[in-house]
């Protein structure tokens, strides 16, 4: 059974007793309407650990628009069945007042990866990730916790901040789970409508193609996709595009 913690204070108590203490416990991240991508990063993290810990929260200081907050997917009923399928041990599932008492007034901010890429389009976004990771690490107190590939500048931000803070956690990345077309798993695949869906596949075919970025910016305008960014960088080839109203990200190495 994975049992559902809802307060700061429940599972504070709970990491801190006899059950948990010298446990090493995994922690996956997440913001709900769970698929395979993130699926794979809860099996990894029950096969690694002796205890694990999944957290849903959709954190809307990460959001740009309160519109795009509001229509993000949720299915927790679904949710709590694959924990259950995977054997995960907890769910953290806060809400707004137990994350955010102090109303966000304090923030983890950085200063230079967090300007570039998908922090250039998403002003404040990278802020509000950073913030609410920070205060999920400082309460689960995991030994490990694991993050996708697809968001990788938000990997890298992470890591980087755990270092920057002292935390005694290891950050472990896992590749970016797909659908059988290519397009990268995300919670957001689910607002594309049904032939948004089908060209959606444009994306990582041509983000993947030995094209020039210069070229692939060019194709997927002539697509219809509205392209924010397609950039190379450190071995990477990183793109965020919208579709309709939708956007996707994804990255790519080299
Ligand atoms: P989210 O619920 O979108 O905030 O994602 C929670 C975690 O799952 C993050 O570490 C994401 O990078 C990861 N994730 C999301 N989609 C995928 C995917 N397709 N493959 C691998 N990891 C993913």
């Amino acid at each position: 059974m994975t049992k559902i913690i809802r307060t700061v204070k429940e599972w504070k108590q709970l990491r801190k007793s006899k059950g948990l203490v010298e446990k090493r416990i995994g922690f996956v991240p997440t913001m709900g309407a769970l698929h395979k991508g993130h699926a794979s990063l809860i099996k990894k993290c029950v096969s690694e650990n002796d205890v694990s810990v999944v957290s849903i929260f959709v954190n809307p200081t990460q959001f740009n628009q309160t519109e795009d907050f509001e229509r993000y997917p949720k299915t927790l009923e679904d949710d709590l069945k694959l924990l259950e399928k995977l054997k995960v041990d907890f769910l953290f599932f806060p809400d707004y007042e137990e994350i955010y008492k102090d109303n966000f007034r304090y923030r983890i901010f950085e200063n230079e990866l967090s300007k570039i890429l998908c922090g250039a389009f998403r002003l404040g976004h990278f802020e509000g990730v950073l913030t609410v990771v920070f205060k999920l690490l400082n309460i689960i107190q995991p030994d490990r916790a694991y993050f996708g590939e697809k968001d990788y500048q938000q990997y890298k931000l992470i890591e980087g901040m755990c270092k920057a803070f002292f935390f005694d956690v290891e950050i472990i990345p896992l590749s970016t789970v797909r659908e059988a077309d290519g397009l990268a798993m995300s919670s957001r695949n689910i607002l594309l409508a049904k032939e948004e869906r089908i060209y959606a596949a444009n994306f990582p075919r041509l983000l993947m193609s030995e094209k020039s970025t210069e070229e692939i910016e060019k194709e997927l305008n002539s697509l219809g996709f509205k392209v924010d960014y397609i950039t190379e960088l450190n071995g990477r080839r990183f793109g965020a595009v919208h579709i309709g109203n939708v956007r996707l990200i994804d990255n790519v190495k080299l």
